[in-house]
């Protein structure tokens, strides 16, 4: 993209910016006054918290959504001459911690409403090209055992997890849930199997699940993320990799397997403790915001609103846009970017990125539904205290600049 020169007032209002109040600062200022910076007891209560919340058995926090990734990646075996399922329509990291293990993403194309991953593209892939022995499936051309699903609930909606699961069940698959854009959001599935599941939070339905806490996420730790599961031995696994590989006894220094770290430290706990206490505060400020761009920009013809199906409760992560046809989405942006309102195409899909291109030969129409919702997405300015007059003025400027860009 090219880079904009702006008038006066740079980025008026920026694509995010994180909630921060009193009690935040309290808490990190808190941790200031002790000894323990790292590996103290506040990580240890952010993860009991957390735990808490979405109602999962145990929670390790970790330095990043990307860390929590690969070590769930890790922590399952998945290595070279492994593939696993999963979307193009995703922020890069997703498909990267597959590639940090050298096993295999196999892109399958997306629902155009939902932009998640389409389950019966999954089916599709597995029905043309795996055989199954009623243990392992594999890929007939490439000799690979596929091991898992890594389905990404994008932008905070949630993915046809009921399908998934059974998906999964069937082909004994094991799924990492990639729900970093996702905290809070509920599958209220449809099928009578999973009624159990019904209203049951995003990242309790994978074997692991993974959150972020970046300062553009729901809720922010600076830096952060956390792996969730209600497997203990997976847990333990997770933990002692995130710490150079230690084993249990701490006293020990003692590393039995190779480990990294990818630790929480107490200052990012804290501040992350503060953010959940407020998280449905939080996440409420969010909904209206959305609902106010949806009440002002509905009556536009050129822009199509963010889609949310009936049978889910939506965690606003971003607030997305997609322009018609008739409209040159980048001239749009150019024109919002000079009036100092940010705002981003979400996203390119990962197998077009070049350094995906390079490595496995992705070409424009590989995932044609993917490649053309990314041709008319454009993110707004969203974040929680964005007043109803600031978004009056976007939608004004979104206007002025839909009138400049049609072609
Ligand atoms: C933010 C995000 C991540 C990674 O999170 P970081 O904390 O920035 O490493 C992974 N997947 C998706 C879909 C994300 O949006």
């Amino acid at each position: 993209m090219r880079r904009i020169k702006l008038k006066d007032n740079p980025m008026k209002f920026p694509l995010a910016r994180p909630d921060i109040t009193d009690k935040e600062i309290q808490y990190v200022t808190e941790v200031l006054r002790t000894p323990y910076l790292s590996l103290g007891p506040k990580h240890r209560e952010f993860e009991a918290a957390f735990a808490r919340y979405l109602g999962r058995l145990y929670a390790v926090a970790v330095s990043s959504g990307t860390a929590g990734l690969h070590l769930a990646i890790r922590a399952l075996s998945i290595k070279e001459e492994d593939e696993v399922i999963t979307t193009p329509f995703s922020f890069v990291a997703s498909s990267n911690a597959i590639l940090f293990e050298r096993a295999k993403p196999i892109f399958v194309d997306i629902d155009p409403r939902t932009l998640n991953v389409d389950s019966q593209e999954i089916v599709k892939f597995i029905e043309s090209f795996c055989v199954f022995d009623g243990k392992v499936l594999k890929n007939k051309k490439t000799k690979a055992t596929v091991k898992a699903i890594l389905p990404v609930h994008v932008f905070g909606h949630p993915c046809e997890m009921d399908r998934i699961m059974d998906i999964a069940e069937i082909y004994n698959l094991t799924i990492i849930e990639d729900a970093c854009e996702a905290i809070g959001a509920e599958y209220k599935t449809a099928s009578a199997k999973y009624q159990m599941l019904k209203g049951r939070k995003v990242g309790t339905f994978g074997n692991l699940a993974v959150f972020a806490f970046y300062p553009n996420k729901q809720i922010t730790t600076g830096e952060g993320g956390m792996v969730v599961t209600d497997d203990e031995e997976l847990a333990e696994l997770i933990k002692s990799l995130r710490n150079q590989g230690r084993g249990n006894n701490s006293l020990l220094l003692e590393h039995i397997r190779l480990g990294y770290n990818y630790r929480m430290d107490e200052l990012s706990a804290a501040l992350g403790l503060a953010q959940l206490e407020r998280i449905e505060e939080m996440l409420k400020k969010r909904e209206r915001v959305a609902h106010t761009y949806n009440s002002l920009l509905h009556e536009i013809d050129e822009v199509e609103l963010p889609y949310v199906a009936s049978n889910v409760k939506m965690s606003w992560f971003v607030y997305v846009i997609r322009v018609k046809d008739k409209i040159n989405r980048d001239i749009l942006m150019r024109f919002l970017l000079e009036n100092g309102v940010e705002c981003r195409p979400y996203f390119t899909p990962i197998h077009l990125q070049p350094f995906y291109k390079e490595m496995f030969g992705f070409k424009e129409g590989h995932f044609p539904i993917a490649e053309s919702a990314s041709k008319r997405t454009l993110a707004l300015p969203f974040y929680n205290n964005l007043k109803k007059e600031d978004i009056t003025f976007i939608v004004e400027k979104l206007k002025e600049g839909l009138l400049k860009s049609k072609v």
